[in-house]
């Protein structure tokens, strides 16, 4: 991987995201209700228009790569304000005003949530958790579609998190249920190592879709190459309340991961 500095990801903290994928669906039905007859078909989903990208996929962490020429720019206003219980996932809520600039467009930051097991595959690994932060460029009109990209970070058991601690026991116990988050309190870029400035080639990039449904494929992922760490009894916690709730990966056919 080249090392153009001027592929830059700025990153002027706070930060903040906001909609993510949908996620109140039975996956798991739609995925048994299909039979295939290759792997790589396995759970396409009877009725979607299926235009061969998917997602979750498996990364190579190997593989050439051509350097890619995006540039990002994230402006994070930290501004987390609610924290919700949804039964398959625990979803963190942004404040308005959180924004990622990538190819002319300006996401939104709307939420974020957490996967368990991991989605994304890397070299054929499972990880523990996996945490979508969710952005989106809202439609106009009712026939644009939604745009979105998403950032995946991948957890692996280790230290204790500070990030996770800010507010892993403020989840509401109640299914269903929101509670307020203290304005400041839940700090993204506490997450990040380098919260400052991010190259964009700390990250592996693909063109995708939603994992819920209705698995719209209008995704730019961009996945963390680091690993992060946290500690056994934290994604034991997150896992307890959404259970299994990570879709089967999907087939490559072909698109390019930068
Ligand atoms: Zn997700």
């Amino acid at each position: 991987m080249s090392h153009k500095k001027s592929k830059l990801l700025l990153l002027s903290l706070p930060l903040l995201l906001s909609s993510c994928a949908q996620h109140n669906q039975d996956i798991t039905n739609a995925q048994h209700s299909v039979a295939s007859e290759t792997q790589e078909e396995l759970y396409i989903l009877p009725g979607l228009d299926h235009g061969l990208v998917q997602s979750p996929i498996n990364i190579y962490s190997f593989k050439e790569r051509e350097s890619n020429h995006h540039k990002i720019t994230f402006h994070f206003q930290d501004e987390i304000k609610a924290i919700e219980n949804l039964g398959h996932t625990v979803q963190l809520d942004f404040a308005q005003g959180s924004t990622i600039n990538y190819e002319d467009l300006t996401y939104s930051f709307k939420q974020m949530h957490f996967h368990t097991p991991s989605e994304h595959l890397i070299d054929g690994v499972t990880y523990p958790m996996e945490m979508h932060i969710v952005t989106n460029v809202p439609p106009k009109n009712s026939t644009e579609k939604p745009r979105y990209l998403v950032i995946g970070v991948l957890f692996k058991m280790g230290q204790t998190n500070k990030f996770l601690d800010e507010f892993i026991n403020l989840i509401p116990k109640k299914v269903h249920s929101v509670a307020p988050l203290n304005p400041g309190s839940v700090k993204l870029h506490d997450l990040f190592p380098d919260d400052e400035e991010t190259n964009v080639e700390n990250f592996y990039h693909y063109r995708g879709s939603l994992t819920t449904a209705p698995y719209t494929e209008a995704v730019e992922w961009f996945v963390l190459k680091h690993i992060i760490e946290a500690s056994p009894e934290q994604i034991k916690k997150i896992s307890a309340i959404e259970g299994n709730n990570a879709r089967h990966i999907q087939g490559v056919f072909g698109r390019s991961i930068d």
